[in-house]
């Protein structure tokens, strides 16, 4: 009997956990993946304690490209930018953690690499704007509308890490 409500307690805390996870999707661009920065980029995120939940190797139609930064469409380096992600294979993946949305873009570090702060990904792995070698979703909105334009949703995985009690307590 005793046990009953510890158990109960665990669900609870389970509960109060998954709400406060986020999702965010993240993007080796051509030039990442053919620079071998694919084992790099990853461990960054797997070593944070962020939980990978999907993956996949495609190479984007110039046409899929434009839907995803349809955003900056009236940007000059809007068809040098889509005609770039549509040129080779792209590492398309979502990674699920607490705040991973804005934190993940500090791991990623500022657009423009020669402004990256040592220590980022861009700021330690790339040189010039055009060639930053990673996207990461911007807000929860952008998130939620990335994972959907490149995923199916039961190419989303949930379970649970053995680590995730080292790393939530
Ligand atoms: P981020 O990728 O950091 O979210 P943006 O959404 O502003 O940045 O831009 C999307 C991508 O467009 C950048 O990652 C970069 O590859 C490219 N880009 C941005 N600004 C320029 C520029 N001035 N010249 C060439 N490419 C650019």
């Amino acid at each position: 009997l005793a046990a009953i409500p510890a158990a109960v307690y665990m669900l609870q805390d389970q509960e109060v956990h998954a709400a406060e996870m986020e999702r965010t999707f993240i993007a080796i661009k051509p030039d990442g993946v053919q620079r071998g920065l694919i084992s790099e980029i990853v461990s960054r995120f797997e070593r944070k304690g962020y939980k990978l939940v999907a993956i996949k190797l495609v190479v984007p139609s110039k046409q899929f490209a434009e839907k995803h930064y349809h955003d900056l469409k009236e940007r000059p380096f809007f068809n040098g930018l889509c005609d770039f992600l549509s040129s080779g294979p792209v590492l398309a993946m979502v990674w699920e953690g607490e705040g991973v949305i804005k934190y993940g873009r500090k791991l990623i570090g500022a657009t423009d690499p020669s402004k990256s702060e040592p220590g980022t990904i861009r700021g330690d792995l790339a040189v010039v704007v055009g060639r930053n070698i990673i996207h990461g979703s911007d807000g929860p909105e952008t998130a939620k509308d990335e994972i959907a334009l490149w995923f199916q949703p039961k190419e989303l995985v949930s379970y649970t890490s053995n680590e995730e009690k080292w790393i939530y307590g």
